[in-house]
Formats: C-alpha cells, structure tokens, sequence
C-alpha cells in the first residue's frame, strides 16, 4: 500500500494522478520502481519503447522466462492501482519467496509497460507491442495533441536513437505472461470474493455510426414530414441494449452522442455516435454485429435516414491458457477456499501478450467496480490474499518445472 502510494503521488499533474507515454513522470515512474526491482536483486533495464523490465535469472542455466508485469502509464486523473497493482505485486511475491528462502528454477521478468491506456496517441498496447516486435511503422507516425509523433518522441527517449524493436524474447523461451489486475467491475464484489481468475479477455469492436436526416423547424415541421437523425439513433440504441440483454456475456453500448445542429427549436439532422460491443468469444460478437448492422438499415429505410458505419477498433478475443489457468484456479483454492472464472470486459496487455506467450490473469475486487478514477480502491486485506495466491503459484510453478 506504501508503495502504490507513493507511485500514486508520481504524476504530470499537480493535485490528481496522470502518467502518460514517456511523459516526465513516466521517467521518474520507472526509476523509482526500477529501484523497488533492484532492491530484491533483479537486474534493472528500460527497452527502446520505455518498457520497465527487471530480470531475476533462474537456478538452471536453460531455464525459460516467466513474464509477470502489467502497465504504469495511467488514464487522466486516475487512481493508483490500474496498471501498478500488477508490476508491485510480482515485486512483493519474490521478495517473500527470497525470505522464504525459495530459489525457482526458471528466471522471471517483472514488466512495467510504458503504454497500454492510449491516452497521449489514442493508442493503447504501445508498451507491449515494443516489448512483442509488433510495434509498426504505421503507428510511429501516430501524433498528439502537440503534434509530436510516436516516433519522434521514442527518438528523444533513446537520446536521439531509435529503431522499431523486435521481440524481447522467442516463444520458445517462455513459460507465459501471468498479470494481476483490480477487476474494474463489479461481479467479485456481488460473489463476496477478493480475488477471481479471468477466463478470456473479451473482444471488442468499436464503430463510429453516422445517421443523416434533414434538419427542419421544430415548430411547423409535420410530425409525418420528419426525418429526425436522433429518433433514429435512439431507436438504434434501444434495440442494441434489448439485443446484449438477451444474448448471454454480451456487452453493446451506444455513448459519445453529438447532435446537430444541436438546438432546442431545430429538428436533429445529422447524429454522430460510438457502438462498442464486446463478446468472450468472436463468433457471437460478430453475429451480433450483423444483426445490428440489420437493425440499423431497417431503421434508416422507415425513417428516411441514411446511415454510415466506420470501425474504430477490433480486437478479438483472447482465452487464457488453460494449464497456467488451472494452477492460478488451484492457487486461489487453496487461499480463498474457492475461486471464481470470471471474463475481463476491459482490454489488458495481456491481449498483446497473448500473440508471445500463454496468458493468465488474476483479478482483485475493487470498491464498488470502480476505475480510471481518484476513488479506485483495493482495500489491503484483499491485496494481503492477492499476494498470497502469486506467492502460492510461483511456488506450484517451481515445483512443477524443478529439474
Ligand atoms: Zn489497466
């Protein structure tokens, strides 16, 4: 708690918590856990992304590599422990297997990524996709809101040098990436449980939607003679709600709304708005993007609209490894007395990872669901269980890959 504090109080913001991509805080960010890393003896590096690794080699010289790590990057006024909670907690684990006096077998990498909220490029995964080789020369021409791009600012990072990285490591060398994160909803606080382990990570699409109509007087326009862009939507996104209520695990939400012209007296023309819909398993995700796809042309053909779709985002779906699952589920068993499968509806590094490496995540119960806020909050006795099962897995794991 100590330490998530005090990387809480490392921010480009007086008075609330932002740690953007190779921000100045960023910097600072890496080297005070950089020394937390080199406290317990791990050997300390940043990679040409700004990536944070810090490497514990193990007993045999052929070992493979077990990533643990999550992101220290944050949203715009964040709380303290979306992305942290899973680089310190690796940190705290191997620090009591030392004063237990465990030595595993195989080596470990504590990562921090630099990037995974997409905030200062509207980007996310930068921070993995270094760290993975999937960096592309397309997203380095990406720019902010100062007009620095990607590669220019991973340029002034390397002090003048960069060129896109290839990956950390080969598949064969590793033994997975295993993440703990707060759970950012509210299914472990209704279960009554401190920690949970993730099953799949969700796959999501992300649609602009575009309805054109006819603006008109609000006054002398006949209700028959409308062709209202708003009415539209709105019946678009009642019927996408009752499709997710009625379809098992789905999510679909229509948010970002801008209306024009936007006045009180003047019948909407054009709407704009965002549809994100996210599904454990592909397959339903994209049969429930045909049918809305469906629904939206029957609107627009009986209300005289038109309507235009354009992808923002897709990613699909990532199940998590079943052997490294089913060591965490026994982990958390024998810590909690039961575990609980749960699909992560947020995205996570471990959706990049995945392309590297077999994944496993852990999540922790956060007050009330909450995130990507000041009030985001873990309380220390669920942190105190979290610690334990990634205590209790890095042992099994020991035992399992003892030579
Ligand atoms: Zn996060």
């Amino acid at each position: 708690m100590a330490m998530l504090d005090e990387l809480g109080r490392v921010s480009d913001e007086e008075g609330k918590l932002t740690r953007t991509f190779l921000s100045p805080a960023m910097c600072r960010a890496n080297a005070l856990v950089g020394e937390w890393m080199g406290a317990i003896g791990l050997t300390v590096r940043e990679d040409p992304v700004g990536n944070l690794i810090g490497r514990a080699e193990g007993s045999s010289r052929r070992a493979k590599t077990l990533l643990l790590g999550s992101h220290l990057d944050s949203v715009r006024d964040a709380g303290k422990f979306d992305g942290p909670l899973g680089v310190l907690m690796p940190i705290m684990a191997l620090a009591e297997l030392q004063r237990r006096g465990v030595k595993l077998p195989f080596a470990v990498e504590v990562l921090g990524f630099s990037e995974e909220e997409g905030v200062r490029f509207a980007s996310a995964y930068l921070g993995s996709e270094g760290y993975t080789g999937r960096l592309s020369s397309r997203t380095l021409e990406l720019r902010d809101g100062a007009g620095v791009s990607v590669g220019d600012a991973l340029k002034e990072w390397g002090g003048g040098r960069f060129s896109l990285p290839k990956a950390a490591h080969k598949r064969g060398e590793l033994l997975g990436y295993v993440e703990v994160h707060i759970e950012q909803g509210p299914v472990l606080t209704a279960k009554k449980l401190a920690v949970g382990v993730v099953s799949a990570i969700a796959g999501q699409s992300r649609f602009k939607l575009i309805w054109t109509g006819k603006a008109g007087h609000a006054g002398t326009t006949p209700m028959a003679l409308r062709r209202d862009a708003l009415t539209g939507a709105a019946e678009f996104a009642l019927a996408a709600e009752q499709l997710a209520r009625n379809t098992e695990g789905l999510v679909a939400t229509v948010g970002a709304l801008t209306v024009s012209p936007g006045a009180a007296n003047v019948i909407p023309g054009l709407v704009e708005h965002a549809l994100d819909v996210r599904h454990a398993r592909d397959a339903v995700r994209r049969e429930a993007l045909f049918a809305l796809g469906r629904v939206a042309k029957r609107i627009a053909k009986q209300r005289g609209l038109s309507v235009a779709w354009q992808r923002t985002q897709d990613n699909c779906a990532v199940e998590c490894s079943v052997g490294l699952t089913a060591l965490l589920e026994r982990s958390v068993k024998a810590v909690q007395g039961t575990s609980l499968s749960l699909v992560s509806g947020a995205g996570h590094d471990g959706v990049v990872m995945a392309a590297l490496t077999p994944v496993a995540m852990l999540f922790v119960r956060c007050r009330d669901g909450l995130s990507h806020h000041p009030d985001e909050y873990a309380s220390p006795a669920d942190l105190k269980i979290g610690l334990r099962v990634m205590v209790d897995f890095l042992e099994r794991m020991a035992q399992q890959h003892a030579s």
